[in-house]
C-alpha cells in the first residue's frame, strides 16, 4: 500500500506524543483536535450528501482546504521546512486515521503534486456501504483531501516565500468508485468557492489559543490526562493500515471540521433543516452503539459512549436520571466554544451548539425504550457554552 505499517506505528506513536492536553481538550500544533468514530462521520455525510446533493463539496468539503492550509502553515512556522512540511502532513494524516498517504510527485514550482492515498476511511466506507454509487451519488469524489491537498501546497509555496496561484484539483483514481487507492492531482486552476469561503471564515477559529480568548473556558472536573492517555493507548495500527480500536476505524481531525464546516456553515446556509438531517444521522449512530453492546443495556451502552467522547476530545460529558428526565451536561464542549467563537466572531446571534451529541443519546436511549415499549425521548439542550454558559446541559424527556 506505499507506506509501511512499521513506519505507520512510528508515525501514531509520534503522533500521540505530540498531543497536548488542556483539561478535556486535545491539542495538536496550536489547534484543538477531536476523533471521531469513522462509522458516526461517515453517516453523517452520506445524510448530508442526500440532502445537499453536490452541493456538500461547497459548502462543507471546501472548508478542508483552508483547514489544511492552516495545519501545514502551523508545522512550517514551527521550524520544519517547506517541503519536509508537506512529506509530515502525509505521515501525520496516515496517523490520524484516513489512510496511508504517499506524495508521489512535486513540483512546487509549477505547481504540480500527485498524492495517493491508500484504504482511505472515507472512500472505503463508501465502497462498502453504499450500493451502486455511481447512481445514488454519481457526483461522489473524494473531495476532502482533494481540496485538503490545495490547502496544504498553498502552505509549502508560501513557505518558500512564493505568492501561491490559485489552485485546483483533479481525483484521477478513486477506491470508492472501483480503483486501487484515491490520488489527486493539484495543479494551478481557478476555484470560485475557494476564495469566497475563505472570506467567510474568522482566522482565529485556526488556533486554539484565539479560540479560548473569545469563548472563555471553564474549570475541569475529572481527570482528563488518565482518561485520555488509556483511550490513546488502546489506539493501534492494524495490518491494512487502518487506525482504530477493535473493529472500530477511528479518525482525527482539526475540531473546526466539525464545529464549523459539519455544522456551522451547513446551518448557517440551509437553516433549520440541517437539524432533521443531522437528528437522523447521529439517531442512527446512536441505535449502531446499542445494537453492538445490546447485552450491556441502555445505561451500560450510555456509560461507554459518554466515556469514549469525553476521551476523544468531545468535553467531558455525564449524564444521569432526573425524575422522568435524563439531564446531560458536557464541559468544554467542542462544538459549543468553537460554535460559539465562530458566531461571536461573525457578531452572529448566538444559539446552541450541541445537539447532534444530545442526538446521539436519544439514538441510545430510544433503541432500549422501543423493545421494552416506553415511549421515546426527545433532547433539547437548555445551556450552552456557545451561549456564554459555564457548561452545556441537555435534557432528554418523553414527548
Ligand atoms: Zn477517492
Ligand atoms: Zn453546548
Amino acid at each position: 500500500m506505499g507506506v509501511s505499517v512499521e513506519e505507520l506505528k512510528r508515525s501514531l506513536d509520534d503522533l500521540k506524543c505530540n498531543l497536548r492536553f488542556d483539561g478535556w481538550r486535545i491539542l495538536y500544533g496550536g489547534m484543538r483536535y477531536a476523533f471521531i468514530s469513522r462509522e458516526l462521520l461517515m453517516r453523517i455525510t452520506r445524510e448530508l450528501m442526500r440532502v445537499l446533493g453536490p452541493s456538500l463539496k461547497s459548502v462543507v468539503l471546501q472548508f478542508t482546504a483552508l483547514s489544511c492550509f492552516a495545519e501545514v502553515s502551523c508545522i512550517i512556522s514551527g521550524g520544519t521546512s517547506p517541503e519536509e512540511a508537506a512529506e509530515k502532513y502525509a505521515d501525520f494524516i496516515g496517523a490520524a486515521g484516513w489512510g496511508p498517504t504517499r506524495i508521489v510527485s512535486a513540483d512546487f514550482e509549477k505547481p504540480e503534486v500527485t498524492v495517493r492515498m491508500y484504504n482511505s476511511g472515507v472512500a472505503s466506507w463508501f465502497r462498502d456501504n453504499v450500493e451502486s454509487l455511481e447512481k445514488v451519488f454519481p457526483f461522489y469524489e473524494c473531495a476532502w483531501w482533494g481540496y485538503g491537498w490545495t490547502g496544504v501546497v498553498k502552505a509549502v509555496i508560501e513557505g518558500m516565500g512564493a505568492e501561491a496561484p490559485p489552485l485546483t484539483y483533479r481525483e484521477t483514481e478513486c477506491l470508492a468508485r472501483g480503483g486501487e487507492y484515491c490520488e489527486w492531482v493539484i495543479t494551478r486552476g481557478d476555484d470560485a468557492g475557494l476564495s469566497q469561503l475563505k472570506s467567510t471564515i474568522p482566522r482565529e477559529l485556526f488556533s486554539y489559543e484565539s479560540v479560548r480568548a473569545v469563548i472563555g473556558g471553564n474549570t475541569t472536573p475529572g481527570n482528563p490526562d488518565e482518561s485520555i492517555r488509556g483511550f490513546l493507548n488502546l489506539l493501534e495500527v492494524k495490518e491494512d493500515g487502518s487506525v482504530g480500536i477493535g473493529r472500530e476505524r477511528l479518525l482525527l481531525a482539526p475540531g473546526i471540521l466539525f464545529s464549523i464546516a459539519y455544522s456551522m456553515l451547513p446551518i448557517e446556509k440551509f437553516g433549520d433543516m440541517i437539524y432533521a438531517v443531522y437528528r437522523r444521522a447521529h439517531n442512527e449512530y446512536g441505535r449502531y452503539l446499542s445494537l453492538q453492546g445490546e447485552k450491556y443495556g441502555a445505561e451500560g451502552v450510555l456509560k461507554f459512549f459518554l466515556a469514549s467522547a469525553s476521551s476523544m476530545g468531545w468535553g467531558k460529558m455525564d449524564a444521569w436520571l432526573d425524575g422522568s428526565r435524563i439531564k446531560f451536561l458536557i464541559h468544554q464542549s467542542l462544538y459549543g466554544e468553537e460554535g460559539g467563537a465562530y458566531r461571536k466572531l461573525r457578531g452572529l446571534r448566538p444559539q446552541p451548539a450541541c445537539i447532534s451529541i444530545g442526538y446521539i443519546v436519544e439514538g441510545i436511549l430510544n433503541y432500549f425504550a422501543e423493545q421494552e415499549g416506553k415511549p421515546p425521548l426527545a433532547a433539547r439542550e437548555e445551556k450552552c457554552t456557545a451561549k456564554g454558559d459555564e457548561h452545556c446541559e441537555l435534557t432528554l424527556q418523553a414527548l
